[in-house]
């Protein structure tokens, strides 16, 4: 039983005393959140954080590491929050606990091939900080160690998704202990029975190599010591998981594997590594072609060292890998070897300069190996994403750009959905179309029979997909087409206020139809069947006034040019919670008695507008608008006399219109002021906010 005296005695190896104090006290945290939580094997849950924190601390991690593995899985399984952790341990070991409890619960239906590579490019994309991967490694070596008590199916689902996803997770950080020990965890629950039976061959090979091994052990440490070298020889054993997938693969026969006799040769300088290899080769004869100089040429996870195979006496077989003890440290733990704890740091380096620092010596590597751009390319979106992933309905994972929408995806998922989607269920509730898509989200596109695509979607979507199949369906689109298409919509859009296209007064129909340069209702309708107007704002043109808006004094006189594209003759208002100005993201809600109603997108009413999909509307500002709108801001300034008029003066400088302010007070030393602005546009807002943060006073400004 590993306890926590235990982990911190070792922790105190190699970490400052104060970061072992913080450790003990996360335990404490721990122990008590986790209290009365025990394990199937029946032991207190707490032992499986600290068995945890203890695969980190033999790699050397850093305390913030240390500490979010003992507190993994207290978001996940007990009632404490990340805010608890943050203002316990600070945002960093907060932002780590978050993180592993996210990949914990992604749900992995791991089938097909595809689908686990799609899983583990998402793992890495959706883990900003590298730490987050580490421990959750980590979690599933210690889950994999003590799978014991589990039933025999529920062992196997594990151990599949173990062998599927994260030993190649392991494997392209470079993490080879871990991924061997995932690996012959993982093969063990699998195939129980094939396990026992390679074991028992593997054992009787062993007896019979025995001599021949350390005769060529000797072999070797002689001459390296006549020769001046110092290396440390060690014969090398093939995992039964490796030598079962070279049967299975048909690589090699059982004999064959056994026939291999392997040596690793660990020395102090590169310079060594290649004297010995010349030492080697002197030795025993070498079998041409077999050597590799992964020194100079780097493996993609950065691994380097020297392979030859020799002709060992008896003509057996031997491979040889030379490597400096860096190296060997990174062929051990990869990713996490960069991540050591190293004392003596210069000061200010922190952890995150740390991994990015990895990242760069492997692409220098790289780059001076004149090599493998695909791997580059691969470590991009591995660590820094372009890509994000999200689930269909049925819990496939789908790879977008970054930024992609909706409609996006929609397209994605077939051109058939994409041409007829009407609305988007993000997380299982309702979105705009327009929305952009994060990672691991769960997407739900709502179709209609008679929709078609919408023009204004151009607006926004951004794969060459989408695109081009928008274009091709509105360039196809016959003129017949688009007038009944027109006349559909229309008809449905008057339907609100009780009327039809045809029962139109033709006094009222031509008055628009001039307004709007048409010569025949035919056009208008074919106009809006080409998706070029809203039938509803063309529909709130056509009604009468007392019909369309019943309340109209809630509003003011819709602005005299127009700010909205589509809207004229319509009320447009803009919302007073958020006061959106142009250049904002906007969404317009038909409202009963005020036309239309503009809200910057994510104004927390909109959300409320979510349970009447059918009122909104994707609206777009004028290309060039005129006027004046409002604006809230807020500042909070440090209380000094006479700072209102300084800020006032900031933001007449710049030519705003101050419409109201209001003071609170806050704890004596601050004040906040509310101030409602008139300005021309967001350029125009951002040139105000940055002259009133020249001030020394402000401590923070704000948009409402
Ligand atoms: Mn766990």
């Amino acid at each position: 039983m590993f306890l926590i005296s235990d982990l911190c005695e070792m922790l105190e190896s190699y970490l400052e005393h104060d970061q072992v104090k913080e450790v003990y006290n996360a335990y404490l945290f721990g122990a008590e959140a986790h209290k009365g939580q025990h394990r199937l094997s029946g032991e207190p849950y707490i032992y499986h954080p600290i068995a945890v924190a203890q695969i980190l601390a033999e790699q050397r991690m850093d305390h913030k590491t240390i500490i979010a593995a003992i507190l993994h899985d207290v978001i996940e399984d007990t009632p404490t929050i990340k805010e608890n952790i943050s203002e316990m341990f600070g945002e960093d070991i907060a932002e780590l606990v978050d993180g592993v409890s996210k990949l914990t619960q992604i749900q992995f239906e791991t089938k097909a091939e595809q689908q686990a590579e799609n899983i583990r490019k998402m793992m890495l994309a959706m883990t900003r900080d590298i730490r987050v991967i580490l421990i959750k490694l980590a979690d599933r070596l210690h889950n994999m160690r003590t799978l014991g008590h589990m039933r025999p199916d529920k062992k196997r689902r594990i151990a599949r998704e173990t062998l599927d996803i994260y030993v190649p997770i392991a494997s392209r950080l470079g993490m080879n202990t871990l991924r061997v020990e995932l690996e012959e965890l993982g093969f063990k629950s699998m195939y129980p029975m094939r396990y026992a039976v390679l074991s028992e061959a593997l054992k009787k090979a062993r007896g019979n190599r025995k001599e021949i091994v350390s005769k060529i052990e000797t072999a070797i440490k002689r001459r390296l010591f006549q020769e001046d070298l110092i290396g440390d020889v060690i014969g090398r054993e093939k995992h039964l998981y490796s030598i079962y997938e070279k049967i299975k693969t048909r690589v090699s026969s059982l004999s064959e594997v056994f026939d291999v006799y392997a040596f690793r040769i660990v020395v102090d300088t590169v310079d060594g590594c290649y004297r010995t290899l010349g030492v080697v080769h002197n030795l025993y004869k070498p079998v041409p072609g077999k050597f590799k100089d992964y020194i100079a040429i780097p493996k993609t996870n950065g691994y380097q060292s020297l392979h030859t195979v020799l002709f060992g006496p008896y003509g057996v077989p031997i491979e040889v890998q030379i490597r400096t003890r860096e190296m060997h440290t990174v062929a051990e733990n990869g990713i996490a070897a960069h991540w050591r704890y190293k004392t003596g740091d210069a000061v200010g380096s922190t952890d995150h300069v740390r991994a990015r620092e990895w990242l760069r010596n492997i692409l220098e590597m790289q780059k001076s190996a004149g090599d493998s751009l695909e791997f580059i390319e691969n470590l991009k979106i591995d660590l820094f994403p372009d890509e994000i992933y999200v689930f269909t309905p049925k819990g496939k994972i789908m790879e977008m750009p970054r930024g992609a929408t909706a409609v996006d995806f929609a397209y994605a998922v077939h051109t058939d959905i994409g041409n007829s989607c009407v609305a988007v269920k993000i997380d299982r509730r309702l979105a705009p179309l327009r929305t952009p898509l994060w990672n691991g989200q769960h997407v739900e596109i709502i179709t209609a029979p008679n929709a078609r695509p919408n023009p204004a979607w151009l607006n926004f979507v951004i794969t060459a997909k989408a695109r081009s199949n928008i274009r091709h369906f509105l360039k196809n689109i016959q003129h017949d087409e688009a007038v009944n298409l027109g006349q559909r919509l229309m008809d449905k859009a008057l339907a609100v206020f009780g009327t039809e296209f045809k029962d139109i007064p033709k006094r009222r129909m031509n008055k628009l139809l001039k307004q709007y340069g048409f010569k025949k209702p035919e056009e208008l309708l074919a106009d809006v069947g080409l998706g070029s107007r809203m039938a509803q704002l063309v529909a709130r043109a056509l009604v009468p006034e007392e019909t369309a808006m019943t309340e109209s004094s809630a509003g003011e006189p819709g602005s005299p040019t127009l700010t909205i594209k589509g809207t004229e003759g319509m009320l447009v208002n803009f919302a007073k919670c958020c006061h959106p100005i142009p250049g904002d993201s906007i969404v317009g809600f038909l409202s009963s008695g005020r036309g239309i109603v503009v809200h910057h997108d994510t104004c927390k009413n909109v959300g409320d507008f979510r349970k009447h999909p059918e009122k909104w509307i994707d609206v777009q500002w004028e290309e060039e608008i005129k006027g004046e709108f409002q604006v809230a801001l807020r500042v909070d300034v440090s209380n000094q006399r006479g700072s209102l008029a300084t800020i006032a003066a900031s933001i007449a400088d710049k030519g705003a219109n101050i419409e109201n302010v209001e003071m609170e007070e806050r704890e004596g030393k601050y004040s906040t002021m509310n101030f409602i602005l008139s300005v021309r546009d967001r350029q125009h807002l951002a040139q105000i906010i940055r002259h009133i943060h020249a001030n020394r006073k402000v401590m923070r400004i704000a948009r409402k």
